[in-house]
């Protein structure tokens, strides 16, 4: 049996979530005392793979599959599975693998647990803890179907490096004409800054920066973390900001590894959104911001004196 876990490339390189996802689909199949079978799609190299556990690598090549296409991509790992007599099959929490997930899990009627945080409480029954409540709660979710598909939610297992060697075989699955009768053609990013969905690091800004003039010390203090920038609501529905960086409970989810807020208040509304990042520094005048309560470290200070002091000593590094 094995244990089969879809890696996403861009660009042909591997994410860094799809060395996560292998990480985890070794845990798991360990647990199972089962192999780890890899499916990459028009990857330019799957080395890497080896290290994080994985035994064998399906490689698919195929030009019609060249920008994501969700049906697509869910006939492929369906396909995938049957030939590898795959009875758990792991993706991550990106926005195109959430977007396949429930299409694969029809395909392969299996039970699908997304946000899933731990390695599985128990095989039989096969328990996983997600997050539930915008990461407000955990639950335990039992999936009692004979395939089980796991969304594993991003920065919550880690990388864990194995002494591996994968083997690559080629992988030739047949393509549905019909799943093509929508299909990206071109895709151009408008940014060629890191973006929130990828990005390790992120600096926000809140109202307390006073205005969008104010924005460049926000904008070099992420630039010498490689990091994405983003913003509290007001200050997107103000246009101080464009509204992909508007993050929170009605923005884009946040599960970075460090999120520096800088002039955020730290409402309900807010936290629910960037509460699953592992690390959270604030800076806000005043002590009394909820923010600090949810708070790894905080600088009790005006931001305007203490960012660019943040900076220049980064810059030393
Ligand atoms: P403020 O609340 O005005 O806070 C500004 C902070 O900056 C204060 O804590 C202040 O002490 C500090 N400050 C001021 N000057 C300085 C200085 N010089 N240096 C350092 N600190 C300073 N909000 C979101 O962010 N995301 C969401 O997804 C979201 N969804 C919502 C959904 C609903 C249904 C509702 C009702 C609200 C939602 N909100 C959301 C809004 C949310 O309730 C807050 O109003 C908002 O987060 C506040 O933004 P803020 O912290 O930037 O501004």
């Amino acid at each position: 049996m094995s244990v089969l876990v879809y890696t996403e490339t861009e660009n042909g390189k591997l994410k860094k979530t799809a060395l996560e996802v292998a990480s985890y689909a070794k845990g798991v199949a360990d647990m199972l005392g089962a192999t780890v079978t890899a499916v990459t799609v028009n990857a330019e190299s799957t080395n890497e793979l080896s290290k994080y556990g994985v035994d064998k690598v399906l490689t698919v090549k195929n030009d019609k599959l060249g920008n994501f296409n969700a049906k697509a991509y869910a006939d492929v790992l369906k396909q995938a599975a049957q030939k590898e007599n795959s009875k758990v099959v792991i993706v991550s929490s990106s926005a195109n693998a959430k977007f396949m997930a429930p299409i694969l899990a029809i395909n392969l009627n299996a039970g699908y647990a997304s946000n899933v945080v731990a390695l599985p409480e128990s095989d039989s029954p096969f328990k996983v803890k997600r997050t539930a409540f915008t990461n407000k709660a955990f639950n335990i979710t039992e999936i009692s179907s004979e395939v089980k598909l796991i969304g594993l939610s991003k920065n919550a297992y880690g990388l864990k490096e194995n002494n591996g060697a994968a083997t690559e075989e080629s992988f030739s699955p047949e393509l549905n004409e019909a799943d093509f009768s929508t299909e990206v053609t071109n895709v151009d990013k408008v940014t060629g800054k890191v973006t929130i969905a990828d990005a390790e690091i992120v600096v926000s800004g809140g109202r307390g920066l006073k205005g969008p003039e104010n924005w460049e010390m926000i904008e070099e203090l992420a630039d010498v973390l490689g990091a994405a920038t983003a913003c509290s609501k007001p200050v997107s529905d103000m246009g101080w900001r464009p509204h992909s960086e508007h993050v929170g409970q009605t923005g884009k989810p946040v599960a970075a590894n460090l999120y520096v807020a800088v002039g955020i208040s730290g409402a309900i509304q807010h936290l629910a959104g960037i509460n699953a990042s592992k690390v959270k520094l604030v800076i806000n005048n005043d002590a009394e911001a909820p923010f600090f309560k949810a708070a790894d470290y905080g600088v009790v200070g005006d931001a305007f004196e203490v960012v660019p002091q943040l900076i220049e000593k980064l810059k030393e590094f």
